[in-house]
């Protein structure tokens, strides 16, 4: 893919947005831009990541429950590696060059002196890749329909954040993975994985399970006491999705957002949500209600207390509502 700089001022266009920008704006509609509400952390830009061992030789640095604001720089997400006997393995970089550079330092301060042998891309959303750029392009691996997405949406998913997020975001590039996987177990430095490719979150989501401890890395087809994001979302599919995962046979699982799941609680607390989210604006389109009708009705208690609930369902209620209107009331068409 070709490579470009980045800077606020590329969204001063006044061309007509192509539709991959105008599907990255409904993404991070409602995103917080308040440039003024910067804290300490915000002006030294220091992530301060930490390193919690959740399994045996098994690192997650846990991002914010919240959305994207200067305030966290970006760090709402969670990644993870892993020492295997000759070297170390990541699992998703986060949304920027300067949180990947930090988190090659977090990983060499943890496992001093290995190489890390490969990264995994679980899914092409921003927050999940756009640290690539501290790796070795050549150790980075997703699936073919990954690489795609980034190649498609990877440039305007990049401006956004550069708008969401300023300065956190300087000199960041989108890179996209130059391995395409397709196999269903890999070997890295003496560790076996078996890898899983799901969809629903979007249209390609990348499982991966590290055999020697059973911890399932699922991306964002799970979350945790944290609300889903839809701006690419399948819900039939995305449901379907969570059934696999529920099979899967797991210690724990890492959800993308949210703390690591030891319970068995991000499945059925992410399926819940989806389908009720489903329903809930299905019914609102069966109804006529606008839009902004439906973005004021009341959630329901058991999903009052998940991470950045209402803006999230704002938001998909934008991501969700055209589709469901054409899938409800198609348009019949009448020959004169
Ligand atoms: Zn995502």
């Amino acid at each position: 893919m070709s490579r470009r700089l980045h800077s606020p001022t590329t969204r001063l266009s006044a061309a007509p947005l192509s539709r991959s920008r105008r599907k990255a704006l409904q993404w991070f509609a409602l995103g917080c831009g308040c440039a003024m509400c910067g804290s300490v952390n915000a002006r030294l830009l220091d992530f301060d990541l930490q390193a919690v061992e959740i399994a045996s030789k098994t690192w997650a640095v846990l991002g914010r429950s919240e959305g994207f604001e200067q305030d966290n720089g970006g760090n709402i997400v969670n990644v993870a590696f892993i020492e295997a006997p000759d070297g170390v393995i990541v699992i998703d970089t986060g949304p920027s060059k300067r949180y990947g550079d930090a988190l090659r330092q977090l990983i060499e301060k943890t496992i001093p002196g290995k190489p890390i042998l490969r990264v995994y891309n679980t899914h092409h959303h921003p927050d999940h890749f756009l640290g690539n750029q501290s790796f070795d392009a050549s150790v980075i691996a997703a699936p073919q329909k990954v690489i795609d997405n980034i190649a498609l949406e990877g440039n305007d998913m990049t401006d956004n954040l550069y708008r969401l997020l300023g300065d956190w975001m300087r000199g960041t590039l989108p890179v996209a993975p130059t391995l395409s996987m397709d196999a269903d177990k890999e070997n890295v430095g003496g560790k076996q994985f078996s890898l899983y490719y799901l969809s629903g979150h979007t249209s390609s989501d990348f499982v991966i399970r590290d055999d020697d401890t059973g911890v399932v890395f699922s991306g964002d087809l799970a979350f945790l006491y944290r609300a889903p994001t839809t701006p690419h979302a399948d819900i039939a599919v995305w449901h379907q999705s969570l059934d696999t995962l529920k099979n899967i046979d797991k210690s724990l699982l890492l959800p993308g957002h949210g703390p690591h799941d030891k319970k068995g609680e991000a499945i059925e607390q992410t399926k819940d949500y989806i389908d009720w989210l489903h329903g809930s604006i299905s019914e609102s389109v069966s109804q006529g209600l606008t839009m902004n009708e439906a973005m004021l009705l009341p959630i329901p208690k058991r999903f009052q207390g998940l991470g950045v609930v209402r803006d999230e369902y704002v938001r998909s209620v934008v991501h969700l509502y055209p589709s469901l209107e054409d899938e409800l009331f198609p348009v019949i068409e009448i020959n004169q």
